[in-house]
């Protein structure tokens, strides 16, 4: 019994403890599973970690605030966001090489080609592969068998580990053995297309190369998601181009508006100066177009602007600025030309120009003016005073014909006075009493020669036309005028062309006045709103009316145009505000200011010195430059204790 009892104790003790070592395998089989999930997860977590950390990344560089606006306001948004884009998967998400291809649509015939890629080490020994720039290559999107036309049909993901399948029927074709160097490059790593759809059309596709040789769905995801944001980026860059092209151009010819020709001058000037290389500006002015208009209508008018507006597209190269400066006057920028080879251009256009024929009128001309940046001057205000002479020249000649700016010679102020005047007043561009015009004409005949004689006569005539406006202002003052801007300007240590040009403007900023209704410039009560607004004309007729045909006036319409400009920008026609407002216009506001209220006016009495001095200060900074108002105190209190 005893054993039998024994051995039954035995085999139940030897089967527990086979089935403690059964247990024991069981429990040592599950830690290593569990080992194994445990490590999986980690691996996992670390993947997940990465990815979300290479999103991260890559929206970074793609969505700062400041840089999508940057990206957007550039000359190309779309191929700055592309750029972006590029930037966002190599520098930040670690990818080897990416592009972005464009469908292009010509001939009937859709491709894609390569609109912007990495521009790294990666890039250099594909492109020795090739032997030619990867731009060049073109993919025909009929093609069903390369891996581009598939994602985009598909509209999925794709991957390949060959470059077969991505050149597969390119134009040029690529050999057997380029294919095989391509591969060995790529070295079994992974290449991932995705295709890309803006505003709902397909747009082309992203390319990526992964240092990876698989992908995961963790990837795939992000892939996914980067390429939704891209696909809105383009579309956002699309309208940013759009309204660009809007803003930048003119409605009736679609040349380049006014607005963007300044700004490109201004850089085109920044660049040639930098570059020492010249360009040239053209202008161009339709002739006789108001007779034109009056002949046969605004609409051929109209006709008559957009054949000069075709003509100039015709012949301009793609880096020129061809543009419709103002109604009937155009601009050309013609960029690292020379004297010679823009009056050579400006030459072909004249030819065109009247080479086209017009319904109504038959052929139309223009007069046209180069100027030289760098060769004529080295500032771009300048540059445009020149390049507008030499078209006026061009009218006066007899129309029809091209002509060089010629730099200033320096002629002496009163000179350029006198024949501003004569023009004015012999050839009646203004209304003048016949007694008047009869008296100045007569004098004209027969002009002083010494410089004092010459002076004193140009404040006759200036006091003379003054008094056809304002009665009541029985003394001109013009002298007084012109010695205390002078004394203002050298006090300023303006250079002597800046002092003469004030001097001149001072004998003709109010001639606008001339062509003013009677019956405003003589009320005696208060004026409306809307003479107001008439009388605020003066000085945009006196520049671009009655002075800009003149040459011997060119220098000084933009001082004439400003001379009503505030200080604080308040003033008219432009609202200019501080130093934007030509100098010479901010001390002729206060002497012209200052002589009004000491004089009588229809509408009240003139003031004593002092009550004037009260309300100049009274506008110090708001109306006036506070220098130049301090500087005008000055000299008028010393005159005040001269005798006279
Ligand atoms: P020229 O330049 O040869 O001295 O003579 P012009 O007849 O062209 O003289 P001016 O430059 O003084 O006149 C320009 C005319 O152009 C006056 C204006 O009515 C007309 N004009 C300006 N813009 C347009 C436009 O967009 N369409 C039409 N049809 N006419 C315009
Ligand atoms: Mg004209």
């Amino acid at each position: 019994m005893s054993f039998n009892f024994y051995k039954d104790f035995i085999s139940k003790a030897k089967s527990f403890g086979n089935k403690i070592g059964e247990l024991e395998n069981t429990v040592q089989d599950e830690k290593f599973k569990f080992k194994e999930v445990f490590e999986r997860n980690i691996i996992l977590e670390k993947e997940i970690s990465e990815r979300t950390e290479e999103l991260n990344q890559a929206n970074k560089s793609l969505l700062t605030l400041q840089h999508i606006w940057s990206t957007m306001n550039s000359e190309e948004p779309l191929t700055g966001v592309l750029s972006t884009v590029i930037r966002g998967l190599v520098d930040g998400a670690g990818y080897i090489y990416s592009s972005v291809l464009q469908i292009y649509e010509n001939n009937e015939k859709s491709e894609l080609r390569i609109r912007a890629l990495t521009e790294n080490a990666y890039a250099i020994k594909v492109q020795e592969i090739l032997g030619k720039i990867v731009l060049t290559y073109s993919i025909n999107l009929e093609n069903e068998n390369n891996i581009f036309v598939q994602a985009l049909k598909s509209r999925s993901i794709k991957s390949t580990k060959s470059y077969r399948q991505v050149y597969h029927g390119s134009d040029p074709k690529l050999t057997d053995e380029q294919i095989e160097c391509l591969d060995a490059l790529l070295a079994g790593r992974l290449i991932t297309i995705l295709p890309l759809i803006a505003n709902d059309k397909p747009f082309g596709c992203l390319f990526v190369i992964s240092i990876r040789n698989e992908i995961s769905d963790t990837e795939k995801n992000f892939l996914n998601l980067f390429a939704g944001q891209t696909e809105l980026a383009i579309t956002i860059a699309g309208l940013f181009e759009k309204i660009r092209n809007q803003a930048n151009t003119d409605g009736l010819t679609g040349l380049y508006n006014r607005r963007y020709f300044d700004q490109c001058l201004v850089s085109e000037a920044d660049r040639s100066m930098r570059l020492r290389q010249p360009f040239t500006l053209i202008a161009l002015d339709l002739d006789h177009l108001k007779q034109i208009n009056d002949t046969h209508g605004h609409s051929t008018g109209d006709v008559a602007i957009c054949h000069i507006g075709s003509v100039l597209k015709q012949n301009a190269r793609s880096i020129d600025i061809p543009s419709r400066s103002g109604g009937e006057e155009f601009a050309i920028i013609l960029p690292g030309i020379d004297i010679e080879g823009g009056m050579i251009a400006a030459e072909r256009l004249r030819i065109a120009i009247e080479a086209g024929s017009i319904e109504g009128p038959g052929k139309v001309t223009a007069s046209i003016g180069v100027a030289t940046f760098l060769k004529h001057t080295e500032s771009v205000g300048e540059l445009l005073e020149l390049v507008d002479q030499a078209m006026y020249k061009a009218k006066r000649n007899g129309r029809n014909q091209v002509q060089l700016a010629t730099k200033e010679e320096n002629i002496d102020w009163r000179q350029l006075a006198m024949e501003t005047f004569a023009e004015i007043i012999t050839k009646q561009r203004i209304p003048l009493a016949p007694a008047i015009a009869n008296d100045l004409i007569k004098k004209f005949k027969t002009p002083p020669t010494s410089e004092d004689a010459l002076t004193d006569f140009l404040y006759y005539i200036t006091d003379s036309l003054s008094k056809t406006y304002q009665p009541l202002n029985k003394k001109g003052h013009t002298r007084e005028k012109v010695e205390i801007a002078t004394e203002i300007a050298e006090k300023l240590n303006l250079i002597q062309s800046e002092i003469d040009k004030l001097k001149m403007a001072v004998l003709l900023y109010d001639i606008g006045n001339l062509m003013m209704p009677e019956n405003i410039l003589l009320k005696p009560g208060k004026l409306t709103e809307k003479e107001k607004t008439k009388i605020q004309e003066h000085p945009i007729i006196a520049a671009r009316e009655i002075l800009k045909p003149i040459l011997s006036a060119n220098h000084i319409i933009s001082v004439i145009e400003h001379h009503h400009e505030n200080w604080d920008g308040t003033g008219y026609p432009s609202n200019l505000a501080g130093k934007d407002i030509p100098v010479a216009s901010r001390i002729i506001l206060i002497i012209d200011a200052y002589f009004a209220l000491i004089s009588d006016r229809p509408y009240r009495k003139s003031m004593t010195h002092k009550e004037a001095i009260k309300i100049l200060k009274e506008g110090a900074n708001t109306k006036w430059d506070s220098e130049i108002l301090n500087l005008f105190i000055a000299a008028i209190e010393q005159k005040q204790k001269k005798p006279v």
